[in-house]
């Protein structure tokens, strides 16, 4: 009766694990994020948007920043996020 000591024991104490590097969290949220981050293949990415602007984000929460530090928008329009 010891085959799955330790699964068990994995699946106690987190509740969300990745799925690609094994990363464990919490937090629903934070684990949504860090696949975002690290493994979601968003193929060329997000393209901003931004007439002259040739930046492209690997995820959207990088393109968000980039619009509010490069070209001072406050939020992110969701059309914009879409590709
Ligand atoms: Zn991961
Ligand atoms: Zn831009």
């Amino acid at each position: 009766m010891r085959f799955d000591d330790e699964d068990t024991e994995c699946e106690k104490a987190v509740t969300w694990s990745c799925l690609r590097c094994g990363k464990k969290m919490k937090d629903r949220r934070d684990m949504a994020r860090h696949i975002e981050a690290k493994h979601v293949d968003t193929g060329d990415g997000f393209e901003c948007r931004v007439l002259d602007c040739e930046y492209r984000a690997k995820t959207r929460l990088t393109l968000a920043n980039h619009m509010r530090n490069a070209h001072k928008m406050r939020r992110v329009e969701e059309g914009i996020l879409k590709s």
